[in-house]
């Protein structure tokens, strides 16, 4: 691995920096400072990564499944023992709340765990052939180099989900994060080395011009898989570049999650499901809940609720214990909320709490915790991805077809549903156009579980036993013996 870093406490503002032609800055998004100056791959690296990740694939496809286990069961003990550093870290690139940074290591642990323990359940299958003339032997077999491109806002979280199952599969790989948070990854890459990972089998490419590092790695070859987690809009692009190679794409893309609330709900559940499912990691998860129909008996009380809940939010510094909301990525993410916000008020929908930049923080892409109420289905606010701490609140009566509603997006990644009747959120989950449903809860991830999206939300499935398979081609031997 060829990256450089150079680490700086407390750096100059954004900007200000000066140095060679590949390095770029990192940017803490609560200070506007540099945290660090890191040296994006050239051409020739990235060439030599992929030259790397290829020479390794014959050994580490053939390693043995329970030595693969081993390994990623030491590199599970080793993030947890690293914790704090790897937390902090996450903080200073991404601003999320540290108890929230934790949180995602933890998250990241168990998907090194979890795949430790499915490296040894590659199971094929044997079936006498309908016609008698002979057996039909399946193999899962690894399918070979793998690029995997990760988003910002989980750094760490879901450079694991990718990394562990291909490691577990026997795949090699070669890893891009995201720009703005490429120091989680390189101490990520650190602690696999430290646990005994042979050379090659991970690779990372640190740059800022995503565009032609990932054209560069598509056009080779020898890569055979790509897992992507990103926007919409840059998955599709990159599953037309992969058209051209004919390659095994994984791709979690966008979200728009209704969240629904009937009458007959606990309201408080509903009110701290919501805050979870709208909140976490600054209100920037793919899984965030982006809509939220409250039936009308209950809408304004539930609206009032939710307000106290965000107001009671305390922004500020990701390492400041106290914070329990830190900024967005970037200011464009800051002004994208407060133009939807702003286009709401136009429409003639109220602000019931936040709905601006804090004013005693002028440093920082900060948005207050917003509540909007009086928006309608079909409004720019209730349709759009929002990315940023604006729950929108749109009652609706029994007549409504408020899962007509839900499902009116052409995204379908998550929706989640509260009520105080199991048969009613059953049916509701049956009929939502997503990959994933919340039964009373406000968060659905879990590694043991498959975590994906339906529609344009994405191709495959992360986690579980899927998770696995995703990093194998199946190979069918027909056999008379
Ligand atoms: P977001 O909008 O959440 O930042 P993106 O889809 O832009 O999501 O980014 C997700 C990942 O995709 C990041 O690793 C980013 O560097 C990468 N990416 C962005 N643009 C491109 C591109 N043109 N080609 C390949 N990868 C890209």
């Amino acid at each position: 691995m060829s990256n450089t870093i150079s680490v700086a406490c407390c750096g100059p503002r954004k900007g200000e920096n000066q140095h060679s032609m590949n390095a770029y800055d990192v940017v803490d998004p609560a200070t506007e400072t540099v945290v660090a100056t890191v040296e994006a791959a050239t051409p020739h690296e990235i060439a030599t990564s992929v030259d790397r990740a290829a020479a390794a694939f014959s050994s580490w496809s053939t390693t043995a499944p329970r030595a693969r286990a081993e390994l990623l069961h030491r590199a599970f003990q080793a993030v947890r023992s690293r914790r704090d550093d790897l937390a902090e870290t996450i903080v200073r690139e991404n601003g999320k709340p540290i108890a929230e940074a934790r949180g995602e290591v933890d998250y990241a642990a168990e998907f090194l765990r979890w795949f430790a323990e499915e490296a040894v359940r590659m199971e094929g299958g044997n079936l006498r052939a309908p016609s008698g003339s002979g057996r039909i032997l399946t193999l899962p077999e690894p399918i070979g180099v793998a690029l995997l491109i990760t988003p910002w806002n989980f750094p760490l979280a879901m450079l694991a989900r990718k990394i562990a199952p291909a490691l577990a599969a026997g795949c090699t790989v070669v890893a891009k994060p995201a720009e703005a948070t490429p120091l989680t990854a390189l101490r990520l890459v650190e602690v696999l080395r430290d646990v005994g990972l042979p050379e090659g089998v991970v690779e990372l490419i640190v740059t800022d011009d995503p565009g032609s590092a990932v054209g560069q790695v598509l056009a080779d070859s020898r890569v055979r898989k790509l897992s992507f987690t990103g926007s919409t809009e840059v998955g599709r692009m990159l599953l037309q570049q992969a058209a051209d190679r004919v390659l095994d794409c994984s791709m979690e893309l966008g979200g728009n999650a209704p969240f629904v609330v009937f009458a007959d709900a606990d309201l408080d559940a509903a009110v701290a499901g919501a805050m979870v499912a709208k909140m976490r990691h600054n209100a920037q998860a793919c899984t965030a809940a982006n809509r939220f129909y409250v039936e009308s008996p209950v809408a304004k009380e539930f609206a009032r609720r939710l307000s106290l809940a965000m107001a009671g939010l305390a922004l500020g510094r990701g390492l400041d214990p106290t914070t329990t909301l830190g900024p967005l990525i970037d200011a464009e993410a800051r002004d994208r909320s407060e133009r939807l916000t702003q286009i709401a008020v136009d429409a003639g929908a109220s602000v019931l709490t936040g709905g601006r930049r804090p004013p005693h923080l002028d440093t920082g892409y900060f948005f207050e915790p917003t509540v909007v109420t009086g928006v309608r289905h079909g409004d720019v606010l209730g349709s759009s991805e929002i990315f940023g701490p604006i729950a929108p609140v749109i009652s609706f009566d029994p007549e409504d077809d408020v899962i007509g509603w839900a499902n009116d997006v052409d995204q379908g990644l998550v929706s989640y549903v509260y009520t105080a009747d199991l048969g009613r959120a059953m049916d509701f989950a049956s009929r939502s156009e997503v990959g994933m449903v919340g039964i009373n809860r406000g968060t659905v991830s879990d590694p043991a579980a498959p975590f994906g999206g339906a529609k344009q939300s994405g191709l495959g499935r992360e986690g579980g036993h899927e998770g696995l398979l995703a990093y194998c081609e199946t190979k069918y031997i027909s056999v008379d013996w």
